[in-house]
């Protein structure tokens, strides 16, 4: 048999055990049998993918998804086992999220305002650099503060993002993947040193809890142009949102509506496809049948996938080359209000292991702090994720207790978390490198052959959860266009 690919009539073979097995499931150690079969097949049970299941089942197609995970909601995770439940991945709805907001309502997931888990205000978060804490209100005189003018003025995690704005090239937030904006697609690092900006600054800006990136030299200008534009359509009235108990209650409630099976605990490691049909073919053995796959595996995991037969050059380079912030995070239970004693704000914005170091309120009184978190990126995350996780907790807690000694017997270490180190995200979202918005941003616009795309990365115009929501709508769309004369 050619191993190239597997038709729909090899498939039923497979299926009644009357032929042996395609080299492919050899490989992977699979039996012959064919778990599922359906129209489509959905790889991954985030919001991209639930999104596309229930909206290709309400179009009447028979849908099946399959989940490495034992939990739906992908890069959303609510720790439900830590104290007030924080998010360990997305955490702010924007207003203007119509898509998520739209489908809530539908399956009646309640929101509420904010669950903080950012840097908050200036007010509340003292700035640890070079060794020294400085208060906020200090910041604009003290000698470690490197920026130069009016950005002295900025707390140290604005001077980037708001020194880029004034040289928007953007005119709103379609515009970033348009050919005649290519020529903007540089790094942060290029177009800030043409403003005069010094080395030292450019890596305080951008190389320090880096939101996206982890300098300016792997970050395109352009990355964070599209951010801005888009943020005026997304945030709406300003107001963030998340879902009551936790935001990993939204893509709970949608698994629950999607009517076909979610096959969670099958970690995919092939797709195949010929005229005839595709089909995803998991670790442990499972496979499963389709006439078309919608992938919402973030192309960290995708690339991991041997897929037949190969994806055209251009896919596939994106699918290599697309780069992830690093998002690693320690979260402790505060046994003491050590804050207190030293007079200093509850959080920190550092440039050390403890990377912004956040006190979370989740609870019901304004005062309390439920847990702190560590939230690290970057240069700093790549360091602790060279460590055995117990040795990365004590590492950032050591730090913490160096810059405060009041802290030292207050913090309990209860989980520490990677989104690199998790083999089903491989890194916490997609961040364009310079020169690849231009060449590589569209990869994904267009099926291959059976094989749609969806997922964060591929989105055209929103960001985050919102992307997501998008890019599911996208591939189910594209799927109704290509088979609806066929079903
Ligand atoms: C730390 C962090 C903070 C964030 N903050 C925000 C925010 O404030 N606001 C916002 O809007 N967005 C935020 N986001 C982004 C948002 O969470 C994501 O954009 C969105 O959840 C991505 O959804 P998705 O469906 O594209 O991908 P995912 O949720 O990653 O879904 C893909 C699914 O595929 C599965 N999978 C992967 N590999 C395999 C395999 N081999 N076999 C089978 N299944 C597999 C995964 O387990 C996963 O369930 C944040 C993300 C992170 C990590």
């Amino acid at each position: 048999m050619n191993t190239a690919s597997v038709s729909r009539r090899t498939a039923l073979k497979l299926a009644a055990g009357t032929a042996a097995a395609v080299p492919l499931l050899r490989t992977a150690g699979a039996s012959a049998k064919v778990d599922e079969r359906a129209d489509v097949i959905v790889l991954g049970a985030g919001l991209a993918g639930l999104n596309a299941a229930l909206l290709l089942e309400e179009q009447g197609y028979k849908v099946l998804v399959v989940e490495g995970r034992d939990r739906v909601g992908g890069r959303l995770y609510t720790m439900d086992d830590v104290p007030g439940r924080p998010e360990a991945g997305g955490s702010g709805v924007g207003t203007g999220y119509a898509r998520l907001f739209d489908r809530c309502k539908q399956l009646n997931v309640a929101f509420e305002e904010h669950r903080p888990r950012t840097e908050g205000t200036a007010a509340n978060t003292a700035i640890h650099v070079d060794g020294k804490t400085i208060l906020a209100r200090d910041w604009p005189s003290s000698p470690h503060n490197p920026f130069a003018g009016d950005t002295r003025k900025l707390p140290p995690w604005l001077a980037g993002p708001l020194s880029l704005l004034p040289f928007n090239p953007l005119p709103d937030a379609t515009s970033w993947r348009d050919p005649a904006f290519a020529k903007h697609d540089r790094s942060v690092a290029e177009v800030l040193a043409e403003q005069g900006w010094t080395p030292a600054q450019i890596r305080l800006a951008y190389a320090t809890n880096p939101s996206y990136g982890n300098s300016g030299h792997d970050l395109s200008a352009m990355m964070w142009w599209h951010i801005a534009r888009n943020a005026e359509v997304m945030a709406g009235d300003g107001k963030v949102h998340a879902s009551v108990g936790g935001n990993q209650r939204m893509p709970e409630a949608m698994a629950r509506a999607v009517k076909g099976t979610i096959h969670k605990n099958q970690a995919v490691i092939g797709i195949r496809s010929d005229a005839d049909g595709i089909e995803a073919v998991c670790e442990n053995g499972s496979l499963f049948c389709g006439k078309a796959l919608v992938c919402t595996l973030p192309a960290t995991a995708l690339r991991l996938i041997r897929i037949d037969p190969a994806l055209p050059p251009k896919v596939q380079t994106a699918v290599d080359t697309i780069s992830y912030n690093r998002v690693f995070q320690v979260h402790f239970v505060p046994t003491r209000r050590f804050w207190e004693a030293d007079g200093l704000p509850p959080s920190m914005w550092t440039d050390t292991l403890a990377g912004r170091f956040m006190a979370l309120n989740y609870g019901s009184d304004p005062a309390d702090v439920t847990t702190f978190l560590a939230f690290v990126n970057g240069f700093q995350a790549d360091r602790l994720d060279r460590m055995p996780p117990e040795a990365a907790a004590v590492a950032v807690l050591a730090e913490v207790e160096r810059i405060r000694p009041s802290a030292k017997g207050a913090l309990r270490p209860i989980k520490v978390w990677s989104w690199q180190r998790d083999p089903f995200a491989g890194g916490a979202y997609a961040c364009w490198q310079p020169g690849h918005i231009a060449t590589q941003a569209h990869a994904f616009d267009e099926p291959v052959g059976r094989l749609f795309f969806a997922g964060e990365h591929t989105a055209a115009v929103a960001r985050g959860m919102e992307g997501a929501m998008e890019s599911g709508e996208r591939a189910a769309l594209q799927i109704i266009e290509r088979f609806q004369e066929t079903l």
